[in-house]
């Protein structure tokens, strides 16, 4: 997959995608990170990339023309996805991150100041993501965010092996049961006994009790999203969900 960022601060990156699994992935050839500074496609002596707004008011506003001469200089698939950050937009959540995971090549724009000039949203972007209903000083951050979450889906990825994804919270549309390792006693909490037992289908049936348990208690509102077997449901039915 092949990743370009536009950003005014460029050395910002890799930042934390310099490590651990998205490192590797980079290495692995999984993923290609292309970090391109957006003063670069600014022309004036100062290489100015913002500007007053009009209508007045108080910050700057990022100016469109090297936003766009930005992305019509890369080397991307035509009608491939430009993803400008913003609080206003779709919120990423782990769908999202399997969507883009699916895509050859991804450009995102990060914003700066009271954000970009509108025309960039309506002629440039085609579409807009927000990390969370909050407001942060950039994109870049975000961007990290969401290029961490999409690289761990790509094929290979993981070193112990992609069906590891398929328990993890949100992927499986659940909470994820808890996890435990060594020792079996730590100042006297214990591991369930199940866990111990070595019996698959035992261990299987509780981690999805507790799944199913979890999710009830922290996020029912996953719950209307989740694939419920009938069984699911009955376990569901008797922690007190009412459907
Ligand atoms: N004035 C803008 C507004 O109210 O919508 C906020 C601008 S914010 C200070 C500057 C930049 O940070 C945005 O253009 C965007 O790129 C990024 N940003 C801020 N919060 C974000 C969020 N929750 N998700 C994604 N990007 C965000």
């Amino acid at each position: 997959m092949q990743v370009h960022v536009l950003t005014i601060f460029p050395e910002m990156f890799p930042g934390p995608l310099g490590a651990g699994i998205v490192e590797r992935a980079q290495k692995a050839g999984l993923l290609d990170l292309n970090v391109h500074n957006i003063r670069d496609y600014a022309h004036d002596r100062h290489r100015t990339t913002d500007d007053t707004a009009y209508g007045g008011g108080p910050g700057m506003v990022m100016r469109p023309e090297p936003l766009f001469e930005a992305v019509e200089s890369l080397d991307r698939p035509a009608g491939s996805p430009v993803v400008l950050l913003t609080p206003q937009g779709k919120l990423f959540t782990q769908r999202e991150a399997e969507r883009l995971s699916k895509e050859q090549t991804v450009t995102f724009i990060c914003g700066r100041y009271e954000g970009v000039d509108e025309r960039v949203r309506q002629h440039l972007a085609t579409e807009e993501l927000s990390i969370g209903d909050y407001v942060l000083t950039g994109g870049e951050i975000a961007t990290m965010v969401i290029v961490e979450a999409v690289a761990r889906l790509l094929p290979g990825a993981l070193g112990h092996g992609d069906e590891a994804l398929l328990d993890d919270t949100h992927t499986s549309r659940l909470v994820q049961y808890p996890q435990y390792t060594r020792p079996s006693d730590f100042q006297g909490a214990q591991v369930p006994d199940v866990l111990l037992t070595g019996d698959h289908a035992a261990i299987a049936k509780w981690r999805r009790r507790q799944s199913l348990q979890r999710t009830l208690e922290r996020r029912p509102d996953l719950l209307k999203d989740a694939e419920l077997s009938p069984e699911d449901r009955k376990v569901l039915q008797e922690l007190g969900w009412t459907d």
